[in-house]
């Protein structure tokens, strides 16, 4: 473990109900009953020290809600609750390309960009051959990452990295081809946020697939590594868009506590 003292807080942008049925792969065979689940759009911050560090950024709800999701904070209005400036974030992991992750990447113009080398390859290969149309992600959406990897800020991994002291992301696939595991080792025993190669805590209990994949056996394989994962390193898994994760840690401090919430 490093000896940095990493606090993890996770930022909730927006919000939308779902049902089992339609988020888990092949519900129905499992044979229980349906029900509703609390799906939250979250980003990540990571601090150590002065140091301001980001997984994910959010994306502008009111401008394009793909999916009926409703908007909570915006994340620049919740930036400035959280007392962030945008130009001094240091780094920005992106999980993955898809527009609820990325849309607002373009305000942190001077972090460096880390993604998995697969999801970079596939988006801008797809952008080329001109078909994003009904896709996960726009072109507006990957203009960010065009301008971080004109500017030298762009980081492409295609193994397990540590990208900062104590911040490790490993390459899975399965939702999408290149989607970040983080792992960040904290005072408590360190934090894995999985983002969406595992939405829901089911996912990880059970390593049930999500209903959204490029690769099924990907999938399964991403989530029977971030149970491995934590095994061996003792780390708390955070499951992405979960909103009982809400009732498992607590409130940040002050007004921060209307939108965030204290991984570590
Ligand atoms: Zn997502």
């Amino acid at each position: 473990m490093s000896e940095n003292a990493l606090s993890v807080w996770s930022v909730k942008y927006g919000e939308r109900v779902v049902r089992k049925s339609d988020v888990f792969h092949d519900y129905a065979s499992y044979g229980l009953p349906d029900g509703d689940l609390d799906m939250d759009y979250n980003f990540w911050v990571v601090r150590d020290g002065e140091t301001v560090m980001l997984v994910d950024t959010g994306y502008d709800i009111p401008k394009r809600d793909w999916l009926g999701e409703i908007s909570v904070t915006p994340t620049p209005r919740g930036l400035e609750i959280l007392g962030i400036d945008p130009a001094e974030v240091s780094m920005v992991v992106t999980s993955h390309y898809h527009y609820d992750h990325i849309g607002y990447l373009g305000l942190f113009t001077n972090a460096k960009v880390v993604s998995g080398r697969a999801e970079h390859d596939y988006w801008f290969a797809k952008e080329a051959a001109d078909e994003l149309d009904g896709e996960f992600s726009t072109p507006d959406d990957l203009a960010a990452v065009h301008r971080a990897e004109e500017e030298g800020r762009l980081i492409l991994v295609d193994e397990p990295t540590e990208v900062y002291p104590g911040i490790t992301v490993y390459p899975v696939g399965g939702h999408c081809p290149g989607e970040l595991l983080t792992r960040i080792d904290t005072a408590s025993g360190g934090i894995i946020l999985t983002v969406d190669a595992a939405h829901f805590y089911e996912q990880i209990e059970h390593e049930w697939p999500f209903f959204a994949f490029t690769d099924l056996d990907e999938m399964k394989a991403g989530l029977s590594f971030i149970n491995e994962l934590a095994k061996q390193t003792g780390a708390t898994v955070v499951p992405g868009h979960d909103g009982r994760t809400r009732d498992r840690f607590p409130a940040a401090p002050g007004a921060a506590g209307e939108i965030a919430t204290v991984l570590a």
